[in-house]
C-alpha cells in the first residue's frame, strides 16, 4: 500500500485548482497523468523581469516590467492592430494588439489609469512598443508579478501561464518527506532536502541554476537513479537469496566440443567460460549477461556452458527471438555439438501434430539435452525433466522484471540463466537496465578478422555502387543491402525494398532475392536459404537482417539512406559482414545534406569498429533514454536524470543501493521506512512487489 503521505501527489492532474478534463488531457500528454508527474517536469528556461528601466532607456529585444500611465487608446482597423500609448516621466510606449476585444482592453487600460506592464520591447518606426504583454498588473496587484518566471517545456495547446500554475500547485502539494540520502553524502554533495529542491528546481533564481550540475537538480536526479538502483538491487539480493542449484561439470562433453572447435578461444572467452563455469558450480542462480559484438564468440561460450550443464545431468534451453535465429543457433550447435555426444533438436512454433509431440515426450523423458527455439520453448505443456540452464540470445532487450517472469516460467527449479546480447551497452547503461545481473564481456575478436573497409558515398552516386557491384559479383562475394527505415511505417520500409529489389532484379536478374518482415516465415527462410547457399548473389531486404544471420562469404554491405539509421543499428547491421577470411567492405550511401548530427554518426562508423566505443559516442550524442531505444530496452525513463551528464551519479547510487541492502535485504527496518517512500514516489512497482513476496 502507497503511504498516506503521498496521496497528495498521486492524484490526477484535474485535482489541481483550474485543471478540468480537457487540460488534464494536455497534462497527461505535457508530463503524464498525475500530479507527481509534475513535479518531475522541470523548467528549461526562464524569464527575467526585474529590468525596470525608465521608458527613454528601452532597448529592443529587452524583458521589462514598466509603471506607466496610460493615455490613450486607438482602435485596429483591417490589418492595423490596436494599440494603447503609456507613458511615464520620460517617454511613451505603445501597447500593440492583435485581434483583441477593444472593451476587454478598455477595462484592462483604463485612460489615466496606473499600470505595471511586463513584456519585450520592439522598436517599430523608431517607436518603442511592447506587443501583447505577459502581464498588466494594478499597482496594488504588484505580488502578482513574480521577477523571475520559470519556463517549462509545453505542448500544443498548453499556454505557459497555466503550466507555471499548475506546476506552483503541484509543488504546493509536495509534503515534507523524510530524507532517504546519507547524510553524509548529502552533506558532501550540498544537497538541499528533498521539498527543498523541488521548490528550487521550480523556481530557478537564474540561468545557471538549470544546468545539471545545480545542487537542486542534482539532488532530484540522484533520488531517481537511486530508486532504479535500489529496484534492481532488491531484484539482485533476492536471487542471491534463493536457493538455487550448483552445477558441475566433468569436462567429459565439453573438452571434446572444445576440442573439435579447430581454433583457440580469444583470452576473453575463456574468461568468460571460467566466470559462467565457476558461477553456476555455486549453490544459487545465475543470471548472467554475455556481452559482445556481433562475431565476437558467444554462441561459442554459451555451447561450452551448455556442455557443461548436460554433464552435471541437466538439461538446457536455448531462447531465440526469430526463428530464423533459431534454425542458425541449431546449425552452429550441431555443428560443434553432435560429434561430442549431445543431443540436439529445435522447437519452434512451426511443428505440429506428430513432429511437436515427439520432440515433447522426448524432452520429458530427458531424450533431449539442448532445446533450441523460439519464445514456444515456454508453452505450457513443454515440460523438461531437468531443466539446468536458460541461455536467452536476446534482441528486444527486455526489461528487469521481464527478466525475472521468464525465469520464473523457464525454471521451476531454479535454472541458471544466461542471456546473450550483442548490443554494446556503454557501462553506466549496463547499470540501469541491467543492474540485476553480472555481466561477462568479450571484448576482444577472435583473430583474423579483417577490417571492413567502411565508405560513405551520396545516394546520387548509387549507379556507381552498382556497377562496383555488377563487377565485384563476378568474382563471389555476396551483397547485402539494407533499405531505409521509415520511422514507424514498416509498409513504407517494405515498399522501398520491393523497388530497390525491382530495380536491381532488372539489372542482375534472379540473382537478388528479398526479404522483410511482412513475409511468412517459410518464404524468408528459403530466401535466406537462398543466399547462404549461394543460389542468390544479392539479398535485398528491410533492417530484418539485423537480428544477427551469419553467411560467411557475403562480404559486402550497403546501407541506403544510412543517415536514417542510429549508430548501434549501423554497427549491428555492418557486423553481419566481416565475418569470413576475405576482405569486406560497407558502403554508407546517404542522402545530402546532411544533418550534423548524422554526419557525426557516419563519421564515427568511419573512424571505428569496436562496438564499445560507438555505444559510448553514441551515447555522447543521443543521451541515455535513447540509446537502448528506451521503449523495447526495458531501461528506465529517467526524467530528472540525464546522461551522460549524470552518469556519476548513477555509480555512487549503485553502491549505496547494495550497501543498504546488504544490512537490510527486503527494507523491513523501520529505518528503511524513507527507502520503501522513495521507491514509491518513483512507482517502481516491480521492486514493491518483491519486498512483499519477501
Ligand atoms: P557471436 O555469437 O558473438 O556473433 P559466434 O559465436 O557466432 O559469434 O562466432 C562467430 C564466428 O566466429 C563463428 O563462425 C565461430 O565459429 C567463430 N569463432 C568463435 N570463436 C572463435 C575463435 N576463438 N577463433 C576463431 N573463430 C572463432
Ligand atoms: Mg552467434
Amino acid at each position: 500500500m502507497r503511504p498516506a503521505i503521498l496521496d497528495s501527489l498521486f492524484a490526477p492532474v484535474t485535482a489541481l485548482p483550474g485543471v478540468g478534463p480537457q487540460l488534464g488531457r494536455l497534462f497527461e500528454r505535457l508530463a503524464g497523468p498525475l500530479v507527481v508527474d509534475l513535479l518531475w517536469h522541470l523548467p528549461s528556461g526562464i524569464v527575467d523581469r526585474r529590468a525596470a528601466p525608465p521608458i527613454r532607456d528601452l532597448q529592443a529585444g529587452q524583458i521589462v516590467t514598466i509603471r506607466v500611465q496610460v493615455e490613450a487608446h486607438e482602435a485596429g482597423m483591417g490589418r492595423r492592430p490596436y494599440r494603447v500609448f503609456c507613458a511615464d516621466a520620460t517617454g511613451t510606449v505603445t501597447l500593440v494588439y492583435f485581434n483583441v476585444k477593444s472593451d476587454y482592453l478598455a477595462r484592462l487600460l483604463p485612460i489615466g489609469g496606473e499600470r505595471i506592464v511586463s513584456g519585450q520591447v520592439e522598436f517599430y518606426n523608431g517607436m518603442a512598443q511592447i506587443p501583447h504583454p505577459d502581464l498588466v498588473l494594478r499597482p496594488d496587484e504588484l505580488d502578482r508579478l513574480k521577477p523571475i518566471e520559470p519556463v517549462y517545456p509545453l505542448t500544443l495547446g498548453l499556454f505557459p501561464r497555466v503550466v507555471q500554475r499548475a506546476a506552483a500547485a503541484a509543488l504546493e502539494r509536495a509534503p515534507e518527506l523524510p530524507e532517504w540520502i546519507d547524510p553524509s553524502l548529502r552533506e558532501r554533495r550540498g544537497w538541499p532536502g528533498w521539498a527543498d529542491a523541488l521548490r528550487r528546481a521550480h523556481m530557478p533564481g537564474a540561468e545557471p541554476e538549470l544546468s545539471p550540475s545545480d545542487p537542486a537538480r542534482e539532488r532530484l536526479a540522484y533520488d531517481e537513479v537511486f530508486a532504479s538502483q535500489l529496484a534492481v538491487a532488491l531484484v539482485r539480493a533476492r536471487r542471491q537469496r534463493r536457493r538455487g542449484r550448483a552445477i558441475v561439470g566433468s569436462g567429459a562433453l565439453s573438452a571434446p566440443v572444445e576440442a573439435g572447435l579447430g581454433f583457440n578461444l580469444t583470452g576473453a572467452q575463456r574468461m568468460a567460460v571460467g566466470e559462467i563455469s565457476a558461477e553456476m558450480a555455486q549453490p544459487r542462480r545465475m543470471m548472467r549477461l554475455l556481452q559482445g559484438d556481433v562475431g565476437s564468440g558467444k554462441t561459442v561460450v554459451a555451447l561450452l556452458a551448455m556442455a557443461t550443464t548436460v554433464e552435471a545431468g541437466a538439461q538446457v534451453a536455448l531462447m531465440a527471438p526469430t526463428e530464423l535465429l533459431a534454425r542458425q543457433h541449431l546449425k552452429t550447435i550441431t555443428e560443434f555439438g553432435t560429434p561430442a555426444g549431445l543431443r540436439i533438436a529445435l522447437l519452434t512454433g512451426r511443428e505440429r501434430g506428430r513432429e511437436h509431440a515427439a520432440i515433447v515426450d522426448a524432452l520429458a523423458e530427458g531424450g533431449i539435452d539442448i532445446l533450441i527455439g523460439t519464445q514456444a520453448l515456454f508453452q505450457e505443456h513443454v515440460a523438461f525433466r531437468d531443466l539446468g540452464l536458460v541461455v536467452i540470445d536476446e534482441q528486444h532487450r527486455f526489461g528487469v522484471h521481464q527478466r525475472l517472469a521468464l525465469q520464473e516460467k523457464g525454471s521451476g527449479r531454479g535454472a541458471e540463466l544466461l542471456v546473450m546480447t550483442a548490443t554494446p551497452i556503454p557501462r553506466t547503461l549496463l547499470l540501469t537496465s541491467y543492474g540485476d545481473m553480472d555481466v561477462s564481456r568479450l571484448d576482444e575478436k577472435p583473430p583474423g578478422r579483417k577490417p571492413v573497409a567502411t565508405r560513405t558515398v551520396p545516394l546520387d552516386r548509387t549507379d556507381e555502387v552498382i556497377e562496383g557491384i555488377a563487377r565485384a559479383v563476378k568474382g563471389g562475394p555476396q551483397v547485402y543491402w539494407v533499405c531505409p527505415l521509415v520511422a514507424e511505417s514498416e509498409v513504407l520500409d517494405i515498399a522501398a525494398a520491393e523497388a530497390r529489389h525491382a530495380e536491381l532484379n532488372a539489372r542482375f536478374g534472379d540473382k537478388v532475392g528479398v526479404v522483410h518482415g511482412k513475409l511468412a516465415g517459410k518464404d524468408k527462410d528459403r530466401v535466406m536459404a537462398a543466399f547462404a547457399s549461394g543460389a542468390l548473389s544479392i539479398l535485398v531486404s528491410t533492417t530484418v537482417i539485423e537480428v544477427g544471420v551469419d553467411v560467411p562469404n557475403a562480404s559486402i554491405m550497403i546501407i541506403e539512406h544510412a543517415e536514417r539509421f542510429g549508430l548501434a543499428q549501423l554497427h549491428q547491421l555492418r557486423g553481419r559482414v566481416g565475418r569470413g577470411a576475405k576482405e569486406s567492405s560497407c558502403i554508407l550511401l546517404y542522402r545530402q545534406p546532411l544533418s550534423d548530427a548524422a554526419r557525426e554518426r557516419l563519421g564515427v562508423m568511419r573512424r571505428t569498429e569496436d562496438g564499445f566505443v560507438i555505444a559510448e559516442e553514441d551515447l555522447k550524442l543521443r543521451g541515455g533514454g535513447e540509446v537502448l531505444g528506451t521503449r523495447q530496452s526495458g531501461l528506465p525513463e529517467f526524467r530528472v536524470a540525464s546522461l551522460p551528464e549524470h552518469e556519476a551519479l548513477l555509480e555512487a547510487a549503485r553502491d549505496e543501493a547494495r550497501l543498504k541492502l546488504a544490512h537490510d535485504p527486503d527494507l523491513k527496518a523501520p529505518e528503511a521506512e524513507p527507502l520503501r517512500l522513495l521507491l514509491y514516489l518513483f512507482e517502481r512497482d516491480d521492486a514493491i512487489k518483491l519486498m512483499r513476496a519477501g
